[in-house]
């Protein structure tokens, strides 16, 4: 496994690779990785030649008081589970080397990435799509591979793709939890024991969710405000927003239906968690 650190590097590479014909997949991070970006990493390892793996803790996606100076980091460890799970190249850039002196270009996806999460971190996904795009330019991969736990972000990054007619194949891999339902983030070792100890509620309760649709019910603020009502009786949990949009728009959905999604943001203590479900799917993964 190769470790590329410059983005002349990498472009370098990436040509070469091309020129000989490998199908190259990219799988962004901001890494201390766990297993849900080691499942997509070997999403992509079954459908590249060359896997490329991004890890950048990119400052445009933080908001002034997030908490980018305090984000977990450790590189060592990182390429370590990287080379277990069968990626080629770890691209691990500096910040000034992607956003040189004079950098004044933002790619704005309207309306989706406005809302959910967007209402709360204005300018996230800004940051978000500006560095997938240039990612995207550096190392023009065939195929990208995003979580489904960033459900919003999937859905932005494919509406970019599509608007801008970028080569690049987005693919989503589902949600990888822990036993107790909590899905996996690099946030939550930040979780007091206590606040750990009640966090698994999301994921309880978009299941609860999932149950009264699966029953026949479609009312959308009835079971939104059961999913609430389930997360608010947990002392350490205040909710910032539960929504159902359409997986795909993320336009608000009026009737529960197949392709819906149910998202939330709950914050414990200082920690904000996010998580979704869509209606409809087999498997009981969203
Ligand atoms: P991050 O390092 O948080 O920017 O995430 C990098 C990629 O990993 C994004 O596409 C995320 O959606 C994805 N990801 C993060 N957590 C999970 C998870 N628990 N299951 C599946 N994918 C995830």
């Amino acid at each position: 496994m190769e470790i590329i650190r410059t983005v002349g590097e990498m472009k370098e590479r990436a040509r070469a690779l091309r020129a000989s014909g490998a199908v190259i997949g990219l799988v962004p991070t901001m890494g201390y990785l766990h297993e849900g970006h080691l499942t997509l990493v070997r999403t992509a390892r079954e459908l590249a030649d060359s896997v490329v793996v991004s890890i950048f803790v990119n400052p445009t996606q933080f908001g002034p008081s997030e908490d980018l100076a305090t984000y977990p980091r450790d590189l060592e460890r990182d390429v370590a589970l990287l080379e277990d799970a069968g990626a080629d190249i770890v691209f691990a850039p500096e910040a000034p080397d992607v956003y040189p002196r004079g950098f004044a270009t933002v790619v704005h996806v309207q309306r989706l990435g406005e809302k959910l999460c967007g209402a709360f971190r204005p300018g996230h996904f800004d940051g978000v799509c500006t560095v997938v795009a240039k990612l995207f330019e550096v190392v023009r991969p065939d195929l990208s591979v995003f979580g489904q736990k960033d459900g919003q972000q999937a859905a932005i990054i494919e509406r970019m793709v599509e608007d801008l007619g970028m080569d690049v194949q987005v693919i989503r891999g589902p949600t990888v939890r822990e036993p107790d339902g909590l899905a996996l983030s690099s946030r939550n070792g930040y979780l007091s024991d206590e606040e750990r100890a009640e966090a698994p509620v999301l994921h309880a309760a978009l299941e609860h969710a999932r149950s009264l649709y699966d029953s026949g019910e479609t009312d959308t603020a009835r079971v939104l405000g059961e999913v609430r009502a389930m997360i608010e009786a947990k002392p350490h949990a205040e909710v910032q927003y539960v929504s159902a949009v359409d997986w795909k728009s993320l336009d608000d959905v009026a009737e529960l239906r197949a392709g819906t999604m149910l998202a939330l943001a709950v914050f414990f203590g200082k920690t904000r968690l996010i998580d979704n479900l869509v209606l409809g799917e087999a498997g009981g993964e969203g």
